[in-house]
C-alpha cells in the first residue's frame, strides 16, 4: 500500500514492516544458550539440541528466543484458555517475517513440533504446546490503515480490537469476531463471523492479500494473483498452509453507530421466544445480527440472552426490532443506539483471559423445534453453574459466496451452535468437561459440519474433513504442495497422508 493515497499509520505499528523503525523492542537481555536443549519432534521423539545451533538460532532473531527459567518465559507461554499449562522448550517471540522465516527453518531442520501462537484464542489450546517450539506472533499487532484505497493491513499477531480500534476512527470496518482480544489471525484462518459478517461476508472474505512463510521457510504473497492456490486455501483451510506474518483485509464504510444490547427473556419463555425468533430471524435483513443465547445466571437460574446488533436502517430500528422485541415480554432490554466498538467489547470481560473453559460446537441449517427442545432440556439440567448454549448466526452475505470460492466450505449454516462450561478453579475442570461431553452427542445430530476454529482436537466423534466439507481434497493436495511433512499440525490438520484423521 506504500506510496498509494494518504496511508494512517498507527502508533502501535511497530511490527509491520519493522526493519523500518529504529527503535528496539524494550525487552530484557537474554542470555546466550550454554546448555544443550531436549525438545520433541512433530511425530514425538525426543532429541538433543546442542546449545551452540540453539544460541545461533538465537542470536539471529530479532525478537527473542526464551527457554524455561528465562524472564518471561511463564507469561510468553500462557494462552487464553486457562485450561492448557503446558511447556514449550522453546518460545520464539518473533518481531517480523524474517524471524518468523529463521523460526520455521530451525524447526524444519529438526522437524520440530510446532505451535504457532497469534491472539492465543484457541479454544483447545493448539497455539502452545510441550517441549516443541512455539512460535509466538504476540508482538507483531500493528495495524496500518489506509482510507483511501480502504484498506488494512493487520500483523500475523493483531487482535481484533486493535484492527476494530484503527479502522472504525476513519469510518471504515471490516469482519472481525465479538470478543476483542481474540486473534485476527486465527479467525480469519478458519473463516471468521461476526457482528457485520451478514452485511459484508466472512472476514476471509475480506481478504486481499497475505504474506506467508510455508514450510520450507520461504516467504511469499498470497493473493488472486500471487499464489491464487495458497490465497484459496489460507481462506478457511486454518493454520495448515504457513505461517500469516501480515494480512491485507477490505475495509467498508460504516461510521460505527449501532442499535444493540441485550434482550433478557425469562427461562419459562425461552421455548416459545426461540420458536418465533427461528422463523424472524431467517427473513431478517443483512444489517441485523442476533446471537440467542440460552445461559445459567449468577444466582443460580437460567435465562434466555438475545444479543443484539443493527448496524443499517437505524431509522426503522425500532420497528425492524418490534417483532423480536414482542416474542414473549423481555425482562430486561437494554438495546439501543450505542458505538458499534462498545458492543464489540461488551464480552471482553465474561470471555476473562485465563479463565477455564471447554466447548463443543456445529454448525446448524436451521433453528428446529427438536432443537430448541433439546437446548433448554440441557441448559435446565446443567450442574455447573457456568454454562451457556449460544446460537451466533451467519447467512446473507456468507451464503452468498461459493462454497468452493474458499476454503471455507459450510456457508449455508446460518448458525452455529455452541455448548460452553466455563470455570476459574481447576478444581471444575473435571465437572465441566465432563457435563459438555456427556450433553454433546444430543446437540451434535443437529449439526452439520464442525467450524476448523472450534475445539476439534476435543471433539472425539468429529472428524477433521467435515470441517472442510467438499472442500477438504483440494485442500488435502494443497496441504502436500505447501506442507508434506506436517510441520504445521496443530490445528484443524489436513494429514498430509490422506488420513481422515479422527481427532480426540
Ligand atoms: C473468547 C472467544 C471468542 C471467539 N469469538 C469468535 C467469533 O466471534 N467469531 C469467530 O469466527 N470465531 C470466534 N472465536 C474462535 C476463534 O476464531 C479461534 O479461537 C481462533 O483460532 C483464534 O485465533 P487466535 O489467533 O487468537 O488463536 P491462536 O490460539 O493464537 O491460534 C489458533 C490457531 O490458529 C493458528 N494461527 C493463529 N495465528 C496464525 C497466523 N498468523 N499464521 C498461521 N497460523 C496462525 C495457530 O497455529 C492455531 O492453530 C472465539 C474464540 C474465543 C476464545
Amino acid at each position: 500500500m506504500a506510496g498509494r493515497g494518504n496511508p494512517h499509520i498507527s502508533c502501535a505499528a511497530a511490527a509491520i514492516g519493522a526493519s523500518a523503525f529504529p527503535f528496539a523492542p524494550a525487552f530484557a537481555a537474554v542470555s546466550a544458550v550454554t546448555a544443550d536443549v531436549t525438545v520433541v519432534t512433530g511425530d514425538g521423539k525426543k532429541i538433543l539440541l546442542r546449545a551452540a545451533d540453539v544460541e545461533d538460532f538465537r542470536a539471529g532473531l530479532r525478537g527473542q528466543l526464551l527457554l524455561p527459567g528465562a524472564t518471561g518465559y511463564e507469561d510468553a507461554r500462557k494462552i487464553f484458555n486457562g485450561m492448557f499449562d503446558r511447556r514449550p522448550a522453546l518460545i520464539a517471540r518473533c518481531l517480523g517475517a524474517a524471524d518468523v522465516v529463521r523460526a520455521v527453518r530451525f524447526a524444519r531442520a529438526y522437524e520440530l513440533l510446532v505451535a504457532v501462537r497469534g491472539g492465543g484464542h484457541s479454544l483447545s489450546g493448539q497455539s502452545v504446546c510441550d517441549d516443541g517450539l512455539m512460535i509466538d506472533l504476540s508482538l507483531m499487532r500493528g495495524v496500518r490503515v489506509d482510507p483511501n484505497e480502504r484498506l488494512t493491513r493487520a500483523g500475523g499477531g493483531a487482535l481484533l480490537g486493535d484492527i476494530d480500534r484503527e479502522t472504525l476512527p476513519f469510518g471504515l470496518v471490516t469482519t472481525t469476531g465479538t470478543v476483542s482480544h481474540t486473534g485476527a489471525g486465527g479467525l480469519m484462518l478458519g473463516g471468521g463471523f461476526g457482528r457485520v459478517a451478514r452485511r459484508f461476508g466472512l472476514t476471509c472474505d475480506q481478504l486481499t492479500s497475505v504474506d506467508v512463510v510455508t514450510a520450507d521457510g520461504q516467504l511469499l504473497e498470497a493473493s488472486a494473483t500471487e499464489n491464487p492456490d495458497l490465497f484459496w486455501a489460507i481462506r478457511g483451510g486454518g493454520g495448515n498452509f504457513g505461517i500469516a506474518t501480515s494480512f491485507e483485509y477490505r475495509l467498508h464504510p460504516f461510521d460505527g453507530r449501532a442499535v444493540g444490547g441485550h434482550m433478557v427473556f425469562p427461562i419459562e419463555q425461552a421455548r416459545q421466544a426461540l420458536r418465533g425468533f427461528g422463523e424472524l430471524f431467517d427473513r431478517a435483513s443483512d444489517g441485523l445480527w442476533i446471537e440467542p443465547i440460552l445461559t445459567t445466571t449468577p444466582g443460580g437460574g437460567r435465562a434466555l440472552v438475545m444479543d443484539v446488533c443493527l448496524t443499517e436502517d437505524l431509522e426503522s430500528a425500532d420497528a425492524i426490532l418490534a417483532s423480536y422485541r414482542r416474542l414473549e415480554k423481555p425482562l430486561k432490554d437494554t438495546v439501543g443506539p450505542v458505538h458499534y466498538v462498545q458492543l464489540q467489547t461488551q464480552d471482553d470481560e465474561r470471555a476473562r483471559i485465563g479463565g477455564r473453559y471447554y466447548a463443543k460446537s456445529g454448525f446448524v441449517r436451521q433453528i428446529s423445534d427438536d432443537l430448541v427442545d433439546t437446548m433448554l432440556e440441557i441448559i435446565r439440567s446443567a450442574p455447573v453453574p457456568r454454562a451457556r448454549i449460544a446460537l451466533p448466526p451467519k447467512g446473507a452475505a456468507v451464503d452468498r459466496v461459493a462454497p468452493d470460492a474458499t476454503a471455507f466450505w459450510h456457508r449455508d449454516a446460518l448458525y452455529s451452535v455452541l455448548l460452553q462450561a466455563s470455570g476459574d478453579d481447576a478444581a471444575e475442570d473435571a465437572a465441566n468437561v465432563g457435563w459438555a461431553r456427556s450433553q454433546w452427542p444430543a446437540l451434535e445430530k443437529f449439526t452439520a459440519g464442525f467450524y476448523a476454529n472450534t475445539n476439534l482436537s476435543e471433539m472425539p466423534s468429529a472428524r477433521v474433513r467435515d470441517a472442510y466439507g467438499g472442500n477438504y481434497e483440494r485442500l488435502l493436495s494443497l496441504k502436500r504442495k505447501y506442507d508434506p511433512t506436517n510441520l504445521f499440525r496443530l490445528n484443524a490438520n489436513i494429514d498430509p497422508k490422506g488420513v481422515a484423521t479422527e481427532v480426540g
